[in-house]
């Protein structure tokens, strides 16, 4: 299928990005990667009079600064994949992004795009949730910072307001020593839309007991769902079994578990208990006190 007619304008800035979407009407849209806009509009899922291509409208850069990694939301998949800063000062988002799709859709998709898709099987929209990212947002009104925990509205759904674009990610790095992570997802194939993810964060003291349990579950919902609280079982206790098992079916069991066409809730829900169970093993053991 062909889309219609619309109108095309290439920024050179995110503020010449913003001024065009200020010009444009409401069905104006963002173009970055293309990866899931443009199968989209070739579908007939979306219809925009106007593309603002904000592939030139700032540089792709990946930095580690005052306690954060930051990233430029241009920055494309398999950059993340490919840097050894990331790998280093955010792990998961290194083991999290070899999961999208398949190395053409790597190369061309950004992280921003990602985040602003807000597609509710995203790993980086469950990533940025469990790492407590914050992005950043240029608009008609100015610059204004969003939590990732409030990004996520539903899916495809974000809270950015109209006429604002997502110019940058922040990743804080400054965790306590003794903290390791670890993200697993379940698809049909590989590099399939997951049907499960999960990504733990596991901090211990120099006893080897919790302090800190971060566990976030994805692609189940319209959004990821921060279970951090149910995880609090563990502070104080060594990240081993009976312990871990029990967290994840008690995860497992409370989780909102929404549609999906490619496999029933039953099934998902013990995919949930499995992954768990072994995100949090292997947050564990990468946890050294
Ligand atoms: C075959 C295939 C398999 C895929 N598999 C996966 C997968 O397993 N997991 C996964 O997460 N994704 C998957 N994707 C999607 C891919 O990750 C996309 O790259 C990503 O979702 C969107 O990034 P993009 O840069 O291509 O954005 P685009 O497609 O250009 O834009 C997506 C949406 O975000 C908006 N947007 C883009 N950038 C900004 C910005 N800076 N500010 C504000 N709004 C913006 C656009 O207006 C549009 O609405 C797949 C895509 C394909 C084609």
């Amino acid at each position: 299928m062909y889309s219609p007619p619309f109108e095309y304008v290439r920024a050179s800035s995110w503020e010449e990005a913003v001024a065009a979407l200020e010009r444009g009407d409401d069905d104006a849209h963002v173009l970055a990667g293309g990866q899931s806009l443009v199968p989209m509009m070739m579908l007939g899922l979306a219809a925009p009079s106007l593309l603002v291509d904000v592939g030139g409208a700032g540089e792709r850069t990946i930095e580690r600064r005052d306690g954060a990694l930051v990233l430029s939301a241009l920055v494309r998949h398999i950059e993340l994949e490919q840097s050894d800063v990331v790998r280093e000062a955010c792990p998961m988002l290194s083991e999290a992004v070899r999961h999208i799709g398949n190395v053409r859709v790597r190369h061309r998709g950004t992280i921003g795009g990602s985040l602003a898709h807000a597609e509710s099987t995203a790993e980086l929209a469950t990533v940025a949730v469990a790492q407590r990212a914050t992005v950043r947002v240029l608009g008609p009104r100015g610059r204004r910072t969003v939590p990732a925990a409030e990004l996520f509205v539903t899916h495809l759904t974000t809270s950015l307001e109209p006429g604002e674009v997502l110019t940058g990610v922040e990743f804080p790095t400054a965790e306590a020593s003794g903290s390791g992570s670890c993200f697993l997802e379940i698809a049909r194939r590989a590099g399939d839309f997951a049907m499960v993810e999960v990504a733990a964060t596991v901090s211990v003291d120099q006893e080897g007991r919790c302090n800190d349990v971060r566990l976030v579950v994805g692609a189940v919902a319209d959004r990821p769902a921060d279970v951090s609280d149910a995880a609090q079982a563990l502070i104080g206790a060594r990240p081993e079994q009976p312990a871990v098992a029990e967290l994840a079916r008690a995860v497992a069991d409370e989780v909102e578990i929404g549609p999906s066409s490619h496999a029933g809730e039953e099934y998902r829900r013990e995919m949930v208990a499995v992954l768990v169970e072994r995100a949090v093993g292997a947050a564990a053991e990468r946890a050294e006190p």
